[in-house]
């Protein structure tokens, strides 16, 4: 199957309303333009660099995602151009982010990454340091950041139950910041859930983007 077959057959499975993010880490540019050629416009990379890179090379109507936990040295790399991050994982990220997005006269979009998962590794914040940066940002007049949602991971396991509970978790915690900060604000309106193994149980539980890798790309030989 080709890149362009699996994307016509995700776009039957998706709903129309969920964004679909083609993880395009570690695949090269040919690749890319496949898919691009296919008409897909959003992609996801997890290394600045290699998004700067690969941004100087294609199409400049593609909507870049920046999926994967960012040193706050790297953020400039991406800053002029990146259309949203996922993974706002400390007050210290969102502050850099915030100057980033000033220097170049623009507003970041984010999402706070929830640590949902039962594993060690996946980084993410808790519900009280999201309450923590969103106040933070207020006191402090970070106007050039904007969260529009949150981003999680669930557990790299076949147990389907478990992986509903954490990404249904994500759906309560993300009901409970729009409830109490985000009322007003149409803005904040996405869970970014899911991956190649468990997209389907995101969108059940409310996933609006989903990040897909494996089932567009095919393997990765390399992380
Ligand atoms: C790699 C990656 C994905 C895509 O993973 P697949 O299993 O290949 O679909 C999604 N989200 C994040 C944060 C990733 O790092």
């Amino acid at each position: 199957m080709s890149i362009k077959d699996n994307l016509i057959n995700l776009k039957n499975k998706l709903p129309s309303t969920t964004k679909l993010v083609a993880v395009s880490k570690t695949k090269p540019i040919e690749d890319i333009m496949e898919a691009y050629d296919a008409g897909q416009r959003v992609f996801g990379e997890n290394k600045a660099q290699d998004m700067a890179s690969k941004h100087a090379l294609l199409p400049e109507d593609i909507e870049w995602h920046f999926i994967g936990h960012m040193q706050t040295n790297k953020v400039k790399l991406i800053a002029p151009f990146v259309s949203l991050i996922h993974s706002v994982d400390s007050l210290k990220l969102a502050k850099e982010i915030n100057k980033q997005a000033e220097k170049n006269n623009r507003t970041i979009d984010c999402l706070l990454q929830f640590h949902i998962a039962d594993e060690e590794t996946k980084f993410g914040l808790s519900y009280n340091e999201a309450i923590d940066i969103i106040q933070n940002k207020a006191t402090n007049n970070m106007d050039n950041i904007r969260f529009v949602g949150v981003m999680g991971m669930a557990t790299f396991t076949d147990d389907n139950i478990q992986i509903k509970t954490e990404f249904g978790n994500l759906l309560k915690s993300f009901n409970k910041l729009k409830a109490t900060c985000y009322s007003t604000y149409d803005y904040f309106e996405e869970i970014s859930m899911g991956m190649s193994g468990d997209y389907k149980i995101a969108i059940e539980e409310g996933s609006t983007i989903v990040r897909l890798g494996t089932l567009i790309f095919g393997e990765r030989t390399h992380i």
